[in-house]
C-alpha cells in the first residue's frame, strides 16, 4: 500500500457539502424568516470570500500555531491500553489548547471573520459558560466588543467561568426571564442581535443553527482531523482503525471526522450522552432516539414531543445536553458513513477516573464519554488495532462536581 502523507491533496476544508442552500441531504438549510435569511446569506457570502483570502488564512494559521498552541499532539495512552486490554488507544489532545478545549478553534475563526466583515460587536449566549469564555477570549485577542447572555441560574452555578468572562472584558448580560437558563439566554441574545444584524455578529457555538454556521464552524474545526490524520500516518505508518468523539452539537466530532470521511477503512463513531439510560427521559441521545424536525433555524434529528417542541434533555456533561444536533451528522448517520452510539453518566465517570489515574490526564466530562466508548470497544478489538479518541477538553471545570458526586474529599 502506498502511504499518502500529502495533506495538501487531502485538504477537506471546503468539501462540496453542503449544497449552496446549506442542505446536507434533507438536513440543515435555513428555517428562518426572510429578513433573517438575507442576513445569513450576507454572512455566507462574506465567509466564502474572506475565508479564501491569503490574509485571512495566514492570520488564522498564525493564531492557531502561536496562540492556541497547534498542532495539538497525539498521545498513545499506554497504561490505559494495558489496563483495558485490546486495541491501542490514542488521544488527540485538544485539552492542551489555550483555554482548554476545542471551542477556541471556531471562536477565533468567528471573531476574526466578524472583524474582517467590519462588525462592531460579537454576541452569543452561553449555558455552562464554556462557549462564553472561549468567545470572550477570542474577542479580547482580536479586539472586538463581546456581549454574552447567560441565565441567572447558570450565573449562580458557573462562578469561575462568569469571573473569567468579566476579566476578559466581555459584557455579561444576566437573563432573568422564564427558566433563567440557556433556553432563555438564546432568546435574549437573539433579540439583541435582531436590533442591528448589519453591525452585530451572532457567534454560534457548535455546528448547528441556520446555514452557513454548520459549514463555517465545521471548516474552522476541521484542523483537528487534518492534523490528526497526518500525525497518525507519520508516527504509525498507517491510519487508525477507528476514530471517535463525543457529540453534543457535534463540532469537535465533525472537526475530527472530516479529514477521514474518504478513508473507507477507518470506522467512525460518534458518542452521545445516554445519561441515566436510554430507557429513561434523562438523556440527550438525539441521533440515537430523535426524529427529523426543525429547531433553532435548521433541520436535524430532534428530541421532540408530538407537537414538535423540544423535549427537556439531560447529561452529566452540560456541553452535551442539546435537543438537536449538527445537520451533517444527521446526513452521515443516514448514509451510514458514521455510526452513533452512546455512553451513560456512570460510564463517563468511570472513564474520567480511569484516564486520570492511568495517564495523569483529567478529561472534560464531555470528552470522557468518548473515552468511555473507546474503553468499551477496545476490548472487542486486537492489540494490532488502534482507536483514536478526540479528547475535546480538559476537566478542570468539572473537578468540584466530580468530587461532590463521588465523595472523594
Ligand atoms: C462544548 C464542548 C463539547 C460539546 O460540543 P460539540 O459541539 O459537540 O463538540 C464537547 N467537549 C467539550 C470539552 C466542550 O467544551
Amino acid at each position: 500500500m502506498e502511504l499518502d502523507t500529502n495533506t495538501e491533496e487531502q485538504s477537506v476544508e471546503f468539501l462540496p457539502m453542503p449544497d449552496s442552500q446549506g442542505n446536507f441531504g434533507e438536513y440543515g438549510g435555513q428555517v428562518i424568516p426572510p429578513e433573517l435569511k438575507a442576513v445569513m446569506d450576507d454572512i455566507n457570502e462574506a465567509y466564502l470570500e474572506i475565508s479564501q483570502t491569503e490574509a485571512f488564512q495566514n492570520e488564522l494559521a498564525d493564531l492557531f500555531k502561536h496562540y492556541v498552541g497547534r498542532p495539538s499532539p497525539i498521545f498513545f495512552a499506554k497504561r490505559l491500553t494495558e489496563n483495558i486490554g485490546g486495541a491501542k488507544i490514542y488521544l488527540k489532545r485538544e485539552d492542551l489548547n489555550h483555554t482548554g478545549a476545542h471551542k477556541i478553534n471556531h471562536c477565533l475563526g468567528e471573531a476574526l471573520l466578524a472583524k474582517h466583515m467590519g462588525k462592531t460587536k460579537v454576541l452569543a449566549e452561553t449555558g455552562a459558560g464554556q462557549h462564553g469564555v472561549a468567545l470572550a477570549t477570542a474577542c479580547a485577542l482580536v479586539g472586538i466588543d463581546c456581549e454574552i447572555h447567560m441565565g441567572e441560574i447558570d450565573i449562580e452555578k458557573e462562578k469561575p467561568n462568569v469571573i473569567k468572562m468579566k476579566i476578559l472584558g466581555c459584557k455579561l448580560v444576566p437573563v432573568s426571564r422564564g427558566t433563567r437558563t440557556l433556553k432563555d439566554a438564546v432568546d435574549s441574545a437573539f433579540e439583541e442581535y435582531l436590533k442591528n444584524p448589519k453591525d452585530f455578529f451572532y457567534a454560534i457555538g457548535s455546528v448547528v443553527g441556520p446555514h452557513p454556521f454548520p459549514m463555517m464552524v465545521r471548516d474552522f474545526q476541521s484542523i483537528i482531523g487534518t492534523e490528526a490524520r497526518q500525525q497518525f500516518l507519520e508516527s504509525q505508518g498507517k491510519l487508525p482503525d477507528m476514530i471517535t468523539a463525543c457529540v453534543g452539537g457535534g463540532s469537535n466530532a465533525i472537526g475530527l471526522f472530516t479529514a477521514f470521511l474518504g478513508d473507507e477503512e477507518v470506522k467512525i463513531m460518534g458518542v452521545e450522552p445516554s445519561g441515566l439510560g436510554l430507557e429513561t427521559d434523562k438523556h440527550a441521545a438525539t441521533l440515537t432516539l430523535g426524529t427529523p424536525g426543525a429547531i433553532h433555524g435548521f433541520k436535524c434529528y430532534n428530541l421532540q414531543d408530538d407537537e414538535g417542541n423540544p423535549l427537556p434533555v439531560y447529561s452529566i456533561a452540560s456541553g452535551l445536553d442539546y435537543p438537536g444536533v449538527g445537520p451533517q451528522h444527521c446526513y452521515l448517520k443516514d448514509i451510514g458513513r458514521v455510526e452513533y452510539t452512546s455512553a451513560t453518566d456512570a460510564e463517563c465517570l468511570d472513564a474520567f477516573m480511569t484516564l486520570s489515574r492511568t495517564e495523569g490526564i483529567i478529561p472534560a466530562l464531555e470528552s470522557a464519554h468518548a473515552v468511555a466508548f473507546a474503553m468499551r470497544q477496545a476490548k472487542e478489538m486486537s492489540p494490532e488495532q488502534s482507536i483514536l479518541v478526540n479528547l475535546s477538553g480538559r476537566g478542570d471545570k468539572d473537578m468540584d462536581f466530580v468530587i461532590e458526586k463521588l465523595g472523594l474529599e
